[in-house]
């Protein structure tokens, strides 16, 4: 159950002087409940492979399956598909397009052949729980800031009420406050309607706080596949793809080769403080 990827490539413009490999067999599964982080440097096919999952784009070769159903395979329907996985855009004006935010967020759960009523009550659940202040949702989506605009895009997507969050990106163009405010409110869904979770982001710290798994990209493929802690011990490979291992990985290693008995595998400032109390207790309890 899930979704599950198979040897999938995608090739953009293939045939053409254009022609652009941008995801090269990838395979991985990843089951209901899962709260799952995705990395990798810019142009390493992240937006290209998560696009596959609610089958916006189709692989040039390899499947995708949903709930062990090819999503491409005769008579399956993309349209409900798309109602159980929720996509985020990288870039959230690729999503709104009504002329007020609450009309846009009434779209999904009205595709989905709710009634208006249940539209209405989804759409305002939807924005309260990405926190969008009410004097917002008559405005025009494009009046809005990027932040809000972020905020917008997240809670159409949810109003869906999907079984499969994707999330490309969507903190950029959030302060820090605002960053925390909706990934703890996702996390918060994650764990009281079992919504399973993937979650595209540059941020080594979020991805460390958040996810229980983490699956990189590099140059299209899939690099690693494994908890945080796996993923970031390869902190010198993941810096030849640009990329790095959360900043409290480093000062634990660093603590640790000036001679301090700390476990060097911490991958947020929690447990690195739990560490170094430990190691304090030992040395003055
Ligand atoms: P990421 O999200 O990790 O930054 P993308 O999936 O956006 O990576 O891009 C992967 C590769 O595919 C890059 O080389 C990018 O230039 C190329 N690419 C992305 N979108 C398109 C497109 N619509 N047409 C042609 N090439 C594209
Ligand atoms: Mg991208």
């Amino acid at each position: 159950m899930g979704i599950r990827v198979e040897h999938l490539n995608h090739i953009y413009g293939a045939g053409t002087a254009f022609e652009q490999y941008a995801v090269r067999d990838v395979s991985f599964e990843i089951s209901p409940g899962e709260f799952v982080g995705l990395m990798g440097h810019t142009g390493s096919g992240k937006s290209t492979l998560v696009q596959h999952l609610n089958g916006l784009l189709k692989p040039t070769s390899g499947r995708v399956l949903y709930d062990e159903e090819d999503i491409h395979g005769p008579g399956y329907s993309l349209r409900k598909l798309r109602g159980k996985v929720g996509l985020v855009f990288q870039y959230p004006e690729h999503q709104l397009f009504e002329t007020d935010v609450f009309t846009d967020v009434c779209f999904g759960p009205k595709n989905l052949g709710l009634t208006p009523e249940e539209c209405k009550g989804r759409a305002r659940e939807a924005l309260a729980n990405v926190g969008l202040p009410e004097k917002l949702w008559d405005e025009s989506p494009f009046e809005l800031s990027g932040g809000e605009k972020r905020r917008a895009a997240i809670a159409g997507v949810l109003a869906m009420e999907p079984e499969v969050l994707v999330l490309d990106e969507p903190t950029a163009g959030l302060d820090p406050k605002g960053r925390e405010e909706i990934l703890d409110k996702i996390k918060e869904l994650h764990e009281a309607r079992h919504m399973t979770v993937l979650l595209v982001s540059h941020s080594m710290e979020d991805l460390a706080i958040y996810t229980d798994r983490i699956l990189v990209m590099n140059q299209g493929g899939l690099a690693y596949d494994g908890t945080p802690r796996e993923v970031f011990g390869h902190y010198e490979a993941l810096e030849k793809m640009g990329l790095s291992a959360p900043q409290i990985t480093y000062v634990a290693h660093k603590l640790k080769v000036l001679g301090v008995p700390i476990n060097a595998d911490v991958t947020t400032v929690a447990e690195a403080t739990e560490e170094i109390l430990q190691v304090w207790r030992r040395i003055h309890g």
